[in-house]
């Protein structure tokens, strides 16, 4: 069983497409083992995208991503990492295979709706970025 952080960003909060993520993951077979909404500031939006520092749209994505409430979760199931990206989709919605989160409801490769750890390691460090032990269901 392995376990992966999930992000419903603020475009898919503002736009009404919480229920409809949380649809696609249960429909799939995913277990949500943990939820919470909140609203990240810009400084801890940063340190959860530390890797991208260096990146030139890095200002940009975490101004985006502190701009309004974020619904964030822990995801759960048989290969769940990979699971989740293929729900998700591409980066870029014009690139996203059809049917994908990302091609059915993104706007830009900025404002993708969702957000989902991409490697067993980092999935450890972004669970634990926004949950402690006692938040998360056995
Ligand atoms: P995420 O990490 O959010 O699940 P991802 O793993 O598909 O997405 P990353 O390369 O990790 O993509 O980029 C993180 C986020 O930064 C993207 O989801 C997107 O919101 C934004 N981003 C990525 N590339 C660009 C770009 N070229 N221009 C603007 N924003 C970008
Ligand atoms: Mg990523």
């Amino acid at each position: 069983m392995e376990r992966t952080l999930s992000i419903i960003k603020p475009d898919g909060v503002a736009r009404g497409l919480i229920g409809e993520v949380i649809r696609r993951f249960e429909s799939n077979g995913i277990r949500i083992a943990a939820m919470k909404m909140l609203q990240m500031t810009k400084a801890q939006a940063e340190g959860f995208y530390a890797v991208h520092r260096e990146r030139p749209f890095f200002d940009s994505l975490t101004r985006f991503m502190s701009s309004g409430p974020v619904v964030v979760m822990v995801l759960e199931g048989e290969n769940v990492i990979e699971k989740n990206r293929t729900l998700m989709g591409a980066t870029d919605p014009r690139q996203a295979a059809e049917g994908t989160i990302r091609r059915d409801f993104g706007t830009e490769i900025e404002k993708n709706v969702v957000h989902g750890s991409d490697a067993p390691e980092t999935a450890a460090f972004e669970i634990g970025y926004f949950f402690n032990r006692f938040e998360m269901m056995a």
